[in-house]
């Protein structure tokens, strides 16, 4: 029973409808693997009532003909979600048992169609973060470890949680966010596939606010076709959104034919950056190479402000993040510092948010603060944002010219260790994202897909960027990629 969890949503999909399987078998197999998995701190928090309720539901609609693609599919929540009556603390103190009153869209979405929770996911801290390490729940750990090493890993982030778990089989899927590369950069540290969808695909409604004009939901699962289903599920118009498109969502699924003859890919100049690892040039040009070999033309394109890209991130992020974060103030979700005799109000903002914010938040709240404080607005955050509209009409005259999607790699490293970069410059993190903090600036589709190993046996991933609204296209030449390469590579379990 324990092989189960390591099912592909396709494949449980097949074995459920068949009736070899039973939901409730599956999700038994998953929250044993996950109650097994302590010593990867992916789960912040297990729900196994949930899940055997909404397992049994499933059995019934499979049984009684209506199963929808999700339908019975055990996934693993990433702690930014709200969910009814679950605790969800974007794994911040401040939030401290938060139990929201209301389930976010997405999440609506996936019970509707029959998914089944079995907790909630570590993550970096209001998704702050490229390693998992600013959790207030302690690091989450990736099942990958280098070869002939014990030392710790990190599975990446801000999704960390989110990818150890589909990488170690505590769930078959799960949700991730990416405001600047949170879903693809673990993904790509442990070697499954996440989608960043197009800004506006998947509603923000009940998704705990990081970064709003940057901030979207995605998939994240153990290969291509499985993100085409679960993307399916999530994406949709929702009128409680402001930002959600109103376009009707495209059966993703159906789209993988593999067939990828003419398209189009461009490879741009400027993400050859100093000092890249050779592994990660070879990885991007065999990547190339199996392009080709499949059909597509290769054509090199330039995004000539790519190298404004990060730090105009930094000033817009932190810009966003430091007002969406001031409703934590003890009144009104989550935790109140308790205060000393003849303290009033002020006291108990300050000490509330000091002691509930970690080190890395409250860094972005004071960054924040200070570029749209009124002498350094035009300095810093009207000029990120002109920055910003230039990224886009990079992307917009790149696609303009034809290309169908652009290559990239995913990361500029494999999973580095645990605690490495402590007494780094935070620059050097935040370099983390360089191939995917134009997407999110750009409002662009993403994928990361394993293509490879490092020299140590590590996980490493392309990205795809597509056309706006053209995952489906998107997800095709992912999956051609995902053929040719063959990476079907799975850590040895240690934990
Ligand atoms: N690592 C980036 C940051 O720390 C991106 C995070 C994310 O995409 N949520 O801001």
């Amino acid at each position: 029973m324990s092989e189960l969890s390591k099912l592909t949503i396709s494949g449980a999909r097949a074995k459920l409808r068949a009736k070899e399987i039973t939901a409730v078998e599956l999700t038994q197999s998953c929250l044993d693997a996950a109650a097994g998995a302590d010593a990867l701190n992916a789960y912040c928090a297990h729900t196994p009532e949930i899940a055997t309720e909404q397992a049994k539901a499933a059995d019934a609609r499979i049984g009684a003909g209506d199963a929808p693609d999700m339908c019975g599919i055990p996934l693993g929540i990433k702690d930014l979600f709200c969910t009814k009556g679950v605790k969800s603390q974007a794994a911040s103190n401040i939030l401290d048992g938060f139990k929201p009153e209301y389930e976010s869209t997405i999440t609506t979405k996936l019970w509707d169609s029959g998914a089944v929770m079995l907790g909630k996911l570590n993550m970096d801290e209001f998704a702050m973060g490229s390693s998992n390490e600013t959790s207030a729940y302690g690091p989450a750990i990736n099942p990958w470890r280098r070869e002939g090493s014990d030392a710790k890993l990190t599975p990446g982030g801000s999704s960390g949680g989110s990818a150890a778990a589909v990488a170690a089989d505590l769930c078959l899927a799960a949700t991730g966010t990416d405001t600047g590369g949170s879903i693809r950069q673990p993904a790509a540290f442990v070697g499954i596939t996440g989608v960043k969808p197009t800004y506006g695909r998947c509603s923000r409604w009940g998704v705990i606010a990081f970064a709003s004009s940057l901030d979207q939901a995605g998939p994240m699962t153990k290969d291509v076709r499985d993100a085409a289903i679960m993307l399916e599920a999530m994406a949709g118009y929702d009128a409680k959104d402001s930002t959600s498109a109103n376009l009707p969502v495209p059966n993703f699924e159906s789209m993988l034919t593999g067939d990828i003859k003419g398209k189009k890919i461009g490879i741009p100049n400027e993400y050859r950056i100093d000092g890249m690892p050779a592994e990660i040039e070879k990885l991007w040009a065999d990547g190339a190479d199996m392009l080709r070999d499949a059909g597509a033309e290769i054509v090199d394109v330039s995004l000539p402000h790519t190298k404004y890209a990060l730090p105009a991130y930094y000033v817009l992020a932190p810009a966003e993040a430091s007002s969406n974060l001031a409703r934590y103030d003890g009144v009104r979700y989550g935790k109140r510092a308790t205060l000393q005799s003849g303290e009033g109000i002020n006291e108990m903002y300050e000490r509330t948010r000091a002691e509930g914010f970690g080190d890395e938040v409250k860094r972005r709240v004071m960054i924040g603060a200070y570029v749209l404080s009124a002498g350094f607005y035009d300095a810093y955050y009207r000029r990120a944002q002109r920055v910003r509209t230039l990224i886009k009409k990079d992307f917009d005259d790149v696609y303009a010219s034809g290309v169908d999607a652009i290559l990239t790699p995913a990361t500029p490293s494999a999973a580095f260790g645990i605690g490495e970069m402590k007494n780094a410059d935070p620059i050097k993190m935040y370099l983390n994202d360089v191939f995917t903090v134009t997407v999110n600036m750009a409002g662009l589709p993403g994928v990361a897909i394993p293509t490879g190993m490092d020299a140590n046996g590590l996980p490493l991933g392309l990205q795809l960027i597509g056309r706006p609204w053209e995952e489906g296209d998107m997800l095709n030449i992912a999956y051609r990629l995902e053929q040719s390469a063959g990476f079907v590579s799975k850590p040895n379990k240690w934990w």
